[in-house]
């Protein structure tokens, strides 16, 4: 396993009694570090380039952002009912390290490391186009999947987002691209208030909506029948994890009631995809997930079932 991560991404200061915290990260990486029967080597993740960047994103929108970061202070980028995407004076390099971390493992990937997980934050998965929101700024994952494809002429990726919110960015930003297939099992109704049923894109996006309360077993029923099924029918070359433990029980954002080694069965499963159509080829990427024994717990699980 291939771990990357940095410092400036412990930087992202989101204020007072945000759920979005350096902690969380920390709690990751401290929990990385204690497993001891997986081979782990830790990579420190450079700062993307804006030409990959600009895949996803106008090079505009991304200077825009960037240019609204405060000298002190913070400064929020949505408008109400959600004024909680933060920018603060460290913001940039978590940023742009978040999203090199995926670009780099890119790389890695190609060059035989099969499995890599991004221990970042800002997260990315509902950063739209053109649209900052929920925490997220520029969508990691989907630049992965877009340099992916530009660089080793990958055909067909997936994107498998078991985070308990829908990912509202990845599914804009693929909706009309036949060539990346989005899956997600997510609450629903939650924030950001998509990812029903009816939206499928041109074929290739395929939501689970999942009612408050639900368990494991159940869980893993619908996301097997709803995002792996029609996942594994498409093929994917690489396969790329939007990893939030949002749906774990002792989350405060969320009423999944996932336990840890919940976080084990679903990984498994995706990693059976993997090896049966992409080479066993994996990024994961952190998303969601704000409690801290849920994260810490939950992401050993995670490792578990992705070593080879
Ligand atoms: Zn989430």
């Amino acid at each position: 396993m291939l771990v990357y991560s940095h410092t400036d991404c412990l930087l992202k200061d989101n204020g007072f009694n945000h759920p979005e915290r350096k902690e969380r990260l920390d709690s990751i990486l401290e929990s990385i570090k204690q497993i001891k029967d997986i081979k782990i080597s830790f990579k420190e993740a450079p700062l993307a380039d804006m030409d990959s960047i600009s895949l996803v994103h106008p090079k505009k929108h991304i200077e825009k952002i960037f240019s609204n970061i405060p000298k002190s202070g913070l400064i929020g980028v949505e408008k109400e009912p959600y004024a909680d995407t933060m920018l603060c004076p460290k913001s940039k390099k978590a940023i742009l390290r978040s999203c090199g971390a995926g670009i780099a493992a890119a790389d890695d990937l190609m060059n035989s490391n099969k499995r890599i997980f991004c221990a970042i934050r800002p997260p990315g998965h509902h950063a739209e186009t053109t649209k900052a929101m929920g925490f997220c700024f520029i969508n990691n994952i989907a630049v992965t999947a877009r340099y992916l494809q530009k660089k080793y002429k990958i055909k067909k990726v997936a994107i498998i987002d078991f985070d308990v919110h829908h990912g509202n960015g990845t599914q804009e930003i693929f909706y009309n691209d036949e060539t990346v297939a989005y899956g997600s099992s997510h609450e629903f109704p939650l924030f950001p208030g998509t990812g029903s049923e009816e939206e499928t894109g041109v074929g290739n996006i395929f939501n689970a909506p999942i009612k408050s309360g639900i368990k494991g077993k159940e869980f893993l029923k619908v996301f097997e029948q709803k995002v792996l099924n029609p996942i594994d029918k498409f093929k994917p070359e690489v396969v790329l994890i939007s990893a939030g433990f949002d749906a774990h029980t002792r989350d405060p954002l969320a009423s999944i009631n996932l336990e840890s080694k919940d976080f084990y069965e679903i990984t498994k499963k995706i990693v059976d995809l993997a090896n049966v159509h992409s080479e066993g080829r994996i990024i994961s990427f952190l998303e969601g997930g704000y409690d801290l024994l849920a994260l810490s717990e939950s992401i050993k699980e995670h490792f578990l079932a992705l070593k080879i």
